[in-house]
């Protein structure tokens, strides 16, 4: 049976990207030899990494007074290295969900963290508006994708202060203004590549701004200056990467696959919101392209073991929803076609009739 993968994370990457990532465990580049066993030092990796941060400036378009570098560790680590790099005083964060409220705690082991604004009084249905970022602020830190509620800031906010944000789910998913930014980071293992790979894209003038001496491989600047190989960088991870960007561009780029997001997005907002069996979860203006939370309407709550057998039993991977939101989620990356999406929708329609 046709399997649609609609999983949040690791997550589905273009079939292209796998069979290219498949041959080059076996055969790199035509060197008879496996990706997996030559050294990161060779100039056939480096040309890997230089494609790779060079696509990433071309379909981001990132501006020339920023560095992008990949490292391991995830974006977990990334919560605790950007207070031990920049936290000095006093930092900003809004609290959209789990992941930020795991970088606030880690940031809180450097200094004073102010939750400027939140959403948990909704149970993070809803991006916070309406506040002011104070001025005495080391930094201001977001997370513009939240994963598990489903939330997505749709405007790169401005901020007086350096504003840092965790874009793990939503990267390169829809143009972003990252001149607006100090700091872009993210786990790599949901749009782009395998689990393994973070990718930090930072401003230059953040490189003085390290505010405390550090251990090498915590100081942002160890990276940048060592261009992602002061140790062995995830060479497999970075690989797959680069085949996703080079994916994205010959697919039309940026424009091209937020188009095509929005499409499938509306697709399935529009069945969210007709079907009289389910409901979306989330504040209508702050709805996910990437992440689209649903539950069972009211009255209908019943029928929610029923329904994922039966989406199931269509083909359908990945729709639980988290344990903390409940409910559905489907995960509709940038790899995930919109035939996925029709497929769910149909299934979402034939399970309405047999309940009619
Ligand atoms: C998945 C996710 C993380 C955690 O990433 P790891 O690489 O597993 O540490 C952080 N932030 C967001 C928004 C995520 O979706």
């Amino acid at each position: 049976m046709k399997k649609y993968n609609f999983n949040a994370g690791p997550s589905i990457l273009p079939d292209v990207v796998l069979e290219a990532a498949a041959k080059a465990i076996i055969d790199f580049n035509g060197t008879g030899l496996s990706l997996l066993s030559i050294s990161h030092r060779t100039p056939e990796f480096e040309a890997v990494l230089a494609e790779a941060q060079s696509l990433f400036r071309e379909l981001l378009n990132i501006p020339d007074n920023y560095k992008i570098y990949f490292v391991g560790g995830g974006a977990s680590t990334q919560f605790f290295h950007i207070p031990a790099n920049f936290l000095g005083k006093k930092a900003g964060y809004v609290n959209t969900g789990v992941w930020t409220k795991k970088a606030i705690k880690e940031a809180k082991f450097y200094g004073e963290v102010e939750v400027v604004a939140t959403s948990e009084d909704k149970n993070f249905s809803y991006i916070p508006k309406g506040y002011t970022i104070p001025e005495d602020l080391d930094y201001f830190y977001i997370c513009t994708n939240n994963t598990i509620y489903g939330t997505e800031y749709k405007e790169d906010i401005d901020s007086p202060v350096p504003l840092i944000a965790d874009m793990s789910s939503d990267i390169l998913s829809r143009p972003v203004d990252v001149s607006k930014y100090a700091m872009i980071y993210g786990g790599a293992q949901k749009n782009l590549a395998p689990a393994g790979v973070s990718f930090v894209i930072i401003r230059d003038d953040m490189l003085e701004k390290v505010v405390r001496p550090l251990p090498t491989m915590m100081n942002v600047n160890t990276h940048v200056e060592n261009n992602s190989m002061f140790n062995t960088p995830p060479v497999f991870p970075i690989y797959v990467l680069r085949e996703t960007l080079k994916w994205m561009k010959a697919e039309g780029g940026m424009a091209e696959i937020y188009r095509r997001n929005v499409e499938k997005a509306a697709l399935l907002y529009a069945e969210i919101d007709r079907n009289s069996l389910f409901r979306g979860t989330v504040a209508e203006e702050d709805r996910s392209l990437m992440n689209i939370c649903f539950v069972m309407s009211e009255g209908n709550e019943a029928l929610m073991p029923e329904f994922l057998e039966f989406a199931k039993s269509h083909g359908m991977v990945g729709i639980k929803g988290h344990r903390l939101s409940g409910g559905f989620r489907a995960s509709c990356y940038n790899a995930c076609p919109k035939e996925s999406v029709e497929a769910l929708v149909a299934c979402m329609q034939e399970f309405e009739q047999m309940h009619k």
